[in-house]
């Protein structure tokens, strides 16, 4: 019998926007950047870099532009550690944001030598022609970890302030805009309030506050709540399981599986 899709607005209990949207003033020690991105993943370090890179283009181009700061916060204790997914990798965005680098240099294992796809079934794998939208000649295999790494050195190069550790809890708003960034507090006792290594949350005010926060994030949902942005198509999704293996040699081909 097919399952019905599961449709979040259906199954998720109600987003508790009292906490996610703050219309508290910023505290006095309070953070000044011109811009925030919540999230650093691929796409906010790539927002973070081609921003940067807009910038000293114009700054070269003689264009009376100041400096930006910019602020990419991430919410895992180090770069890369919350990044568990990436096999396959089209370098179309890795050419248009660094194309000055050789592919080589590119945070690759190696170029997809082929591959094959197999329908299984109870007893056999039966190989297939590979669908056209399975093809990934000219693509990478690589680890989502090591290019959310390698993302995050050029970012630092290009003087992106980088805040691991960082989970932000909330946006703060005034009026219909968006005036920056409230971190979670840290060392709370189990029944939230402050324990013995208690820090309080952070503030990060910013001009321009980008949510890059990836499948799922919180404080997009509630911004898209908020601010009553509806979608035809909402999100869905399904429970992926990942295993890891380890081969005695290189793998010659990408091996892909449906049954
Ligand atoms: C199982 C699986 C396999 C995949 N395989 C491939 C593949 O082979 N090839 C491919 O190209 N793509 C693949 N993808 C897709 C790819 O992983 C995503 O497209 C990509 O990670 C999206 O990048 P992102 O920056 O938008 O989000 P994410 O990678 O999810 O990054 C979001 C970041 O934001 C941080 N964050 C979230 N909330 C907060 C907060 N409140 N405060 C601070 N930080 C926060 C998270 O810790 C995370 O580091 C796969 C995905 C999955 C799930």
């Amino acid at each position: 019998m097919p399952v019905p899709p599961i449709v979040p607005l259906h199954h998720q209990p109600a987003l508790p926007l009292d906490h996610l949207i703050l219309r508290d003033s910023p505290g006095p020690e309070a953070i000044e950047m011109d811009v925030a991105i919540v999230g650093g993943g691929p796409a906010g370090l790539a927002c973070a870099i081609e921003l940067s890179r807009l910038l000293k283009g114009a700054q070269e181009s003689g264009q009376a532009v100041g400096d930006l700061n910019i602020a990419v916060l991430e919410k895992a204790e180090s770069l890369g550690e919350h990044s568990l997914s990436g096999a396959v990798v089209n370098p179309r965005a890795f050419r248009e944001l660094f194309p000055d680098t050789p592919v080589t240099d590119f945070p690759f294992r190696q170029a997809v030598p082929g591959e094959a796809v197999y329908l299984l079934t109870e007893r056999r794998a039966q190989r297939i022609p590979t669908p056209p939208t399975m093809h990934n000649k000219g693509y990478y295999t690589a680890s989502l970890c090591e290019i959310v790494r390698w993302l995050g050195e050029r970012a630092e190069e290009t003087g992106v302030n980088l805040f691991a550790g960082f989970p932000v809890d909330a946006l703060l708003v005034e009026g219909d805009a968006v005036r920056g960034v409230r971190t979670t507090p840290s060392g709370l006792a189990r029944d939230g309030s402050p324990g013995s290594g208690y820090t309080e949350p952070t503030d990060v005010t910013a001009r321009v506050t980008v949510l890059a926060e990836g499948t799922r994030g919180l404080l997009s949902q509630a911004y898209r709540e908020w601010q009553k942005i509806g979608s035809p198509n909402p999100q869905l999704f399904a429970l992926g399981v990942k295993e890891v293996w380890e081969t005695k040699r290189p793998l010659d081909r990408v091996v892909h599986t449906l049954g």
